[in-house]
């Protein structure tokens, strides 16, 4: 049976199949990874075989979560939910939503928050993900989509710039893309990736704005802008130079780091190059300033003429599993199926028309996920929340402050498959089904609309999400029929909703899916082939003009001081996905990566007194994190490194803080001010 991978954002081709109880995979030959898997992808099937796999639903009770029938556990949670909304409103009902959801789920849940629930109070962990590229791309073309253009454009390629990306580790089949092309990799870290790369620019975390301000500036004074592009397809150049003008390279490499030569020659090598792409990732996004960075490196992209031509272009990669659709189908704070705007009259108009109700029924925008979860508890915050697929207590920022205010919580719920940190919290547990349990659609980074097929029933009790928040919502008093537990109803429901959206996905059936097609949103209706490369024709702007942005560097919203004189970047290993709570139980991933460590520079581990191996004790001014120290000596000597996937005081996300981006709510997990030390068990 055909399916994809439960992990990343490539989502791979696996073929499944039963031998004698066992689950087997083999890698097909789907352009994404053409015969290729990762570990992850490798190890998939033992996710179903988890020991602690979650059967039972679980409500606490005298202190302990113990075992309860399903119509225990809904009657529990809708009673809760009624209790609090009757006595503080619709919104004091918050709802956490995630990016690895199916597209059908995250469709439901939006609409259940909406209308069920009828509170504001929606948002979810891509928030934390790819939100920062999702608003600069908006803003440089009027529509965002991660590549807008299929993953096999990139192995035509001469030159490929990538921007804090590490897909060596991240998503390893889509090196195969990627052998051709000269590589320049942006990365405070000497990343897998970076090893491979023919030219690797170092900057100190928190100063790729400069280094984008700086590439630009190269490209206009030796003379490397494509000055048609730049006048037939674009607005705003001279803003944008405007800033750029007094990033010189020295100045550049004074503030990042990166020298002068390597600068020119990054720009050299990207405008001589009959095809280049720039493509950024989390280590570019994910600060307060992320929108500001990626308009940056956006803005390069277009100045040499990329985007919108054959051959060449600029992406994001998107990380989560449904990263692309999770973020289309309404389960944004700000947002309604469709990708559309919820403060927008006609698109409300438009998905009440879908769901039955008058538009005035639906909520304005809600708080985005960090601040949805710092609100929690507080007088004007919701008392009550209901988290899906996500496990904020290891990946949220400043991680203790949301365990304490989770625990503020007057009810809250968690539907999984697994036990995670979350889980351990939470008054009701709801088991759900996964990804080979699971009939569905998922997009992958490229905007290809995927089916993600049951191989075999779940175990014990779990069921859907779907069915989950059906009982939920019939308790509460809806009608049945809104809430359609089978997956393909919902899915047809979400092709009508999202028709005329920026993510159209009206001609997408799962009939057409089930033959084969290869179907890129948008595809408006059931004869159109899809779209797999955008913006040939025009950008998404009334008008069909690019945007350059006109933006300034401004400094990571925490700077190293004397008592924190370090800076914290954080990310992924090869072996873990997301928070751990799944690949944390597949013992040969466990294997590979079992806890929580820190990279150091040599002279840094010196100067404090580690070695390597030992453990070190990583402080901010949140709070510390344990961590086995690895003297890396390609780290910058002020720079630590900590993987984010691991539970308890190894967590990464103890460190990091509430600066968010102004627009994207991007939370600044790339650079903290820290310091390190021996750990001393006291
Ligand atoms: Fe799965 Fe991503 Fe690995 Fe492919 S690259 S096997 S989708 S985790």
């Amino acid at each position: 049976m055909d399916t994809h991978c439960p992990y990343c954002a490539l989502q791979c081709g696996t073929r499944l199949a039963q031998e004698r109880g066992a689950v087997l995979v083999q890698p097909t030959d789907f352009p994404v990874n053409r015969g290729g898997l990762c570990q992850k992808g490798w190890t998939a099937p033992s996710l179903l075989e988890v020991p602690d796999r979650l059967r039972r639903p679980l409500v606490r009770r005298g202190g302990e979560l113990v075992p309860v029938s399903w119509e225990a556990a809904l009657d529990t949670v809708a009673s809760g939910l009624d209790r609090v909304r009757r006595e503080r409103g619709p919104d004091s009902v918050g709802v956490f939503g995630g990016g690895g959801l199916t597209n059908e789920k995250a469709y439901l849940l939006g609409k259940f928050a909406r209308l069920a629930l009828g509170t504001s109070q929606i948002d979810y962990n891509g928030r934390f993900c790819m939100s920062s590229a999702a608003a600069a791309g908006t803003a440089a073309f009027g529509l965002d989509r991660g590549l807008p253009f299929p993953v096999t454009d990139l192995g035509g390629a001469d030159v490929v710039l990538l921007a804090g990306a590490n897909p060596a580790e991240t998503m390893p089949p889509l090196m195969q893309h990627l052998r051709s092309p000269d590589l320049i990799v942006v990365d405070p870290r000497r990343t897998a990736t970076a090893e491979r790369a023919a030219l690797h620019l170092q900057p100190l975390p928190g100063t790729d704005l400069a280094l984008a301000l700086g590439l630009l500036h190269i490209a206009v004074v030796d003379g490397h802008v494509d000055g048609d592009f730049v006048r037939e397809r674009t607005d705003g150049f001279d803003a944008a130079w405007r800033r750029a003008m007094s990033w010189w390279p020295e100045r550049v490499e004074r503030v990042t780091g990166v020298p002068a030569t390597d600068q020119r020659e990054a720009v050299r090598m990207l405008a001589g190059a009959g095809s280049a792409y720039v493509l950024t990732g989390r280590g570019a996004e994910q600060h307060s300033t992320g929108v500001d960075v990626v308009s940056g490196f956006i803005n390069l992209a277009l100045a040499l003429g990329l985007p919108g031509r054959r051959g060449r272009g600029y992406g994001c990669l998107t990380g989560q599993g449904n990263g692309q659709g999770g973020r289309e189908h309404g389960q944004k704070a700000d947002q309604l199926p469709g990708y559309r705007m919820i403060t927008d009259q006609s698109a409300r108009e438009h998905v009440a028309g879908i769901w039955g109700v008058p538009p005035e029924v639906l909520p304005g925008p809600g708080r985005s996920a960090y601040e949805l979860l710092d609100a929690l508890g507080t007088d004007d915050g919701p008392s009550a929340l209901l988290v899906f697929g996500s496990n904020p207590v290891v990946s949220a920022p400043r991680a203790e402050h949301v365990v304490d205010r989770l625990r503020s919580l007057n009810l809250l719920v968690v539907a999984d498959f697994v036990p995670s940190e979350t889980s351990e919290l939470a008054d009701v547990v709801l088991p759900v089904t996964q990804w080979a349990e699971e009939e569905g659609t998922m997009t992958n980074l490229e905007g290809r609309v995927l089916r993600r097929r049951r191989l075999r029933p779940a175990p014990g009790h779990a069921r859907s999400d779907l069915e989950v928040l059906h009982g939920i919502a019939t308790r509460l008093g809806e009608p049945g029929h809104r809430y359609p537990t089978r997956p393909r109803e919902v899915f047809d429901e979400l092709r009508r909703a999202s028709a005329g959206g920026k993510a159209d996905y009206a001609g997408i059936s799962y009939e057409r899916l089930d033959a084969g097609e290869a179907l890129h949103w948008p595809c408006p209706d059931v004869r159109h082939p899809g779209t797999p490369r955008l913006f040939l024709d025009g950008f998404a702007h009334p008008g069909g003009r690019a945007q350059f942005a006109a933006v300034e560097h401004r400094d990571a919203g925490e700077q190293p001081t004397e008592l924190f004189p370090l800076t914290a970047t954080t990310g992924r290993v090869l072996a873990h996905y997301q928070s751990g709570a799944q690949t944390r139980r597949v013992a040969e991933l466990n294997d590979a990566s079992p806890a929580a460590f820190v990279e150091v520079h040599p002279d840094t581990a010196s100067r404090a007194g580690l070695a390597h191996g030992v453990l070190a004790r990583v402080t901010s001014a949140r709070g510390s994190a344990i961590a086995e120290v690895r003297v890396v000596p390609t780290m910058r000597t002020d720079t630590v490194f900590l993987p984010f996937h691991f539970p308890g005081d190894g967590r990464a996300n103890l460190l990091t803080g509430d600066a968010l981006d102004p627009r994207s709510k991007m939370p600044e997990f790339k650079a903290s001010a820290v310091r390190i030390e021996p750990h001393r068990d006291v």
